[in-house]
């Protein structure tokens, strides 16, 4: 029997990849490899509404589907190195398992402050389903929070910890909240609503050092000043999980980058025909963006990527004569994010990032309202409070920011 097709990492993209094998038709052996111990499952209500409840994984499974019901689950079980030359990935047990065909999807893993933060008591990062579970722990009425980082998630943590009853300080570097992704106008409505429920925000600053030997006890800021807390939350950033392909032919450098096809590529720009990339730990080209390389953080691009990719192995493995023309096609997948906080919906598509100019579309500032973002007079995001249909009306538009007709000159 040839060997599997190996798939590493447990999550989203893992487990989309190994459905979307099965739907393009290839019967063989998958084994999947991920270092949690739990089955795959959700991570938004991680920072939203699991975590303000139960933090079980029960409320956060994804459904098991039948077509996948013969993979082999390799839980519990961490990579530790690769060798892609010989088609090989060896476990942290020092097992070596030979692949037909490797699909990296191992994501991402939070920044921390310093290793001390780590490992001090009421010091949490969130990314797991047992991260959440510590924190949800530490989340009692009355007890000091800060949020180093105002990001996405750590706006969604103060908004859920202040539901919970804590004093919540969050804090960042940027002059207001969320403001690459939202853009001032959205950026300060969110805050505004923040404030009105009662979070205290430290912004054009960061936090410095953790105070406290055994246990946080507070947090030193960059201008010098102090907060007193008993939970740090650290939501500052990313890192991909890609060390374990360490002295491979690989560039993985601010992701692990691949061609359109999420083929993963060599340091001189070919790609590895038997090693795909997906999810959150792939930089890959989108046609939408001129098919600059990025890294997409957002949930839906591990489903689309593990689509892309499973479809062009299952072809490669299948020796159909359709790879050719598949590889061709335009890969465009429209990122799209959203978030809760309080009874506020936030849904975007697009890369609101990128503009250079934002304009009030529908409804009303500071109310349900839909903004545009632009470069030029091309839209390449558009998010919204509220107002669903009305942003997903512009999400079309949103597609076409970087489509030029043939005999039109490129921006
Ligand atoms: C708290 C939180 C809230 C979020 N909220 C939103 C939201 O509201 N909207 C939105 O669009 N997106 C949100 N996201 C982002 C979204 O969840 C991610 O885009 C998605 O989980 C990425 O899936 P992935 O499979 O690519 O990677 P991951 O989910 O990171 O999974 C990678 C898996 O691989 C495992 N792994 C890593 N290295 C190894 C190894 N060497 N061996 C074996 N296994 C390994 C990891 O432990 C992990 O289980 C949120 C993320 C978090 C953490």
């Amino acid at each position: 029997m040839s060997p599997p097709v190996v798939i590493v990492g447990a999550s989203l993209g893992g487990l989309r990849s190994a459905e979307a094998l099965r739907r393009c038709g290839y019967a063989g052996p998958i084994t999947v490899f991920g270092d949690e111990p739990h089955a795959p499952y959700n991570r938004p209500p991680l920072s939203k509404d699991v975590l303000g409840g139960e933090v079980t994984h029960a409320a956060v499974a994804f459904p098991q589907r039948a077509a996948t019901s013969d993979v082999e689950w390799r839980l519990g079980t961490r990579i530790r190195s690769a060798d892609l030359e010989q088609r090989s990935i060896r476990t942290t047990d020092g097992e070596e398992v030979r692949y037909r065909a490797l699909v990296v999807a191992t994501g991402l893993r939070p920044k921390r402050l310093s290793p001390r933060t780590a490992t001090l008591a009421g010091a949490f990062a969130l990314r797991t389903l047992d991260d959440a579970a510590a924190l949800r722990n530490a989340l009692h009425p009355g007890v000091q929070v800060v949020i180093a980082g105002s990001g996405f998630v750590g706006c969604e943590v103060a908004a859920t910890a202040r539901q919970l009853g804590c004093e919540v300080t969050v804090v960042g570097s940027a002059e207001l909240p969320m403001l690459g992704p939202l853009g001032s106008a959205l950026a300060e409505d969110v805050m505004r609503r923040h404030v009105e429920r009662g979070v205290r925000f430290r912004m054009g600053t960061h936090v410095a050092e953790a105070l406290g030997q055994e246990a946080v006890e507070g947090v030193r800021l960059a201008d010098g000043s102090e907060v007193a807390c008993q939970v740090l939350v650290e939501a500052i950033g990313s890192l991909h999980n890609t060390e374990w392909l360490d002295g491979n032919d690989v560039n993985a450098a601010q992701g692990l980058r691949t061609d359109s096809a999420m083929r993963v590529l060599r340091a001189d720009g070919s790609s590895w025909r038997d090693v795909f990339a997906v999810g959150d730990v792939a930089r890959f080209p989108n046609a939408i963006y001129g098919d600059e390389p990025a890294s997409i953080e957002h949930w839906n691009i591990p489903t689309e990527t593990a689509k892309r990719a499973s479809r062009i192995l299952a072809l490669q493995l299948a020796e159909d004569p359709r790879l050719d023309a598949a590889i061709a096609e335009r890969f465009a997948p429209v990122p799209s994010f959203w978030s809760d906080q309080y009874d506020m919906s936030l849904l975007a598509y697009g890369l609101p990032a990128l503009a250079d100019r934002v304009e009030l579309l529908a409804g009303k500032a500071g109310g349900d309202c839909v903004y545009g973002y632009f470069v030029g007079d091309r839209m390449v995001g558009v998010c919204g409070i509220g107002m669903r249909s009305e942003v997903l009306k512009h999400r079309d538009e949103v597609s076409r920011y970087g489509h030029v007709p043939i005999g039109e000159p490129a921006r």
